[in-house]
């Protein structure tokens, strides 16, 4: 096994997420401004991959809003992995308040990150002049962008965190999309047992695929082998039950997991069904259902004070 060989396939999967989410953006499915600064070319995906680009960023922008809306002091967000992700540009121009937003991936899609931002006027703007750029990385006042290997999260990534204004006392979001899952569970599991053991208040948002043994699953493997991509998470955490038992097994006091059809079907406004519905013709409402029911977010909180609970679950 070669590890580079797959290191390179596994970041060129930033760019198959940054497509889609323009495609569903273009057809009207998302509101997001900056996508397109991320990604230059007009890109048209299928009605079924719109449409679950759509309820992954629904679902995430939900449990996200619900996490800053929790009244337990400053917050952080630390997404893992975060690639061309905009979601900070989108919270901050629609006012949600935060102390830091942190964002780590691997200095080879870093560096393109950095070099969009610097010669973007619009996003340049909103993180503020007072940012240093440099060439893989940025620190602004509520914006970090750090360049790194979640392998070596502990002894490499902390540090570098905690002297760029990460608090461990303070309530902090981790965002997984799409991530963990290429790594090796060994390396993912400690992350989440070092934030599970480290911090008093944390959330933990993860979106990824499951099922990997029926008939959609092997499919859905094997496609990614071909292009030297391996779900390494996916055999340890097949389903929503062993998703949620990852969390509690490493000092999460709750969690939960639900797959894509449940998002869909429970935390989508009827009214928003409607909308989508009339965006392009998809009929195809089995395989729909079938892709949605491969891929879940899971979420994990723990919390400083018992009562905090309730906000987590209404
Ligand atoms: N989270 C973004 C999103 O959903 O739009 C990007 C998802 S993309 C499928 C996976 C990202 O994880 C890539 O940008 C890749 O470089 C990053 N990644 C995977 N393994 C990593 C590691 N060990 N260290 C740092 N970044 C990693």
């Amino acid at each position: 096994e070669d590890l580079s060989i797959q290191d390179h396939a596994i970041r060129g999967t930033n760019e198959d997420a940054i497509t889609s989410k323009l495609s569903a953006v273009n057809a009207g499915y998302i509101q997001d401004e900056y996508v397109k600064y991320f990604h230059k070319r007009p890109v048209k995906r299928s009605p079924l991959i719109n449409r679950g680009s759509y309820v992954r960023n629904k679902g995430l922008d939900t449990l996200i809003i619900k996490f800053l809306e929790i009244e337990d002091g400053r917050k952080q967000i630390i997404s893992l992995g975060a690639g061309f992700d905009t979601r900070y540009f989108n919270l901050k121009s629609s006012l949600r308040k935060f102390y830091k937003y942190f964002e780590i991936d691997f200095p080879e899609i870093t560096a393109k990150k950095v070099a969009i931002i610097r010669k973007n006027k619009t996003l340049s703007e909103i993180i503020g002049d007072d940012a240093r750029i440099g060439d893989t990385e940025i620190y602004g006042s509520d914006y970090c962008l750090i360049s790194g290997d979640l392998r070596d999260f502990i002894e490499d990534l902390i540090p570098r965190l905690e002297s760029n204004g990460f608090d461990r006392s303070l309530s902090t979001l981790f965002l997984s999309e799409c991530v963990m899952i290429y790594m090796d569970p060994t390396n993912s599991n400690k992350i989440v047992e070092w934030i599970g053991t480290n911090l008093n208040m944390a959330m933990f948002i993860v979106y990824e695929q499951i099922l990997p043994n029926d008939a959609f699953g092997s499919v859905m493997l094997q496609n990614l082998k071909y292009r030297n991509i391996e779900l390494r998470g996916i055999h340890a955490y097949p389903d929503l039950e062993s998703q949620k038992d990852r969390y509690l097994s490493r000092g999460w006091t709750h969690a939960e997991a639900i797959d894509m059809n449940e998002i869909y079907d429970l935390y989508i406004d009827p009214k928003e069904h409607v909308r989508i519905s009339r965006l392009e013709m998809l009929d195809e409402l089995e395989e729909w259902r079938l892709l949605a029911s491969h891929y879940c977010i899971a979420w994990a909180y723990k919390v400083s004070n018992e009562s905090q609970i309730v906000l987590y679950d209404s």
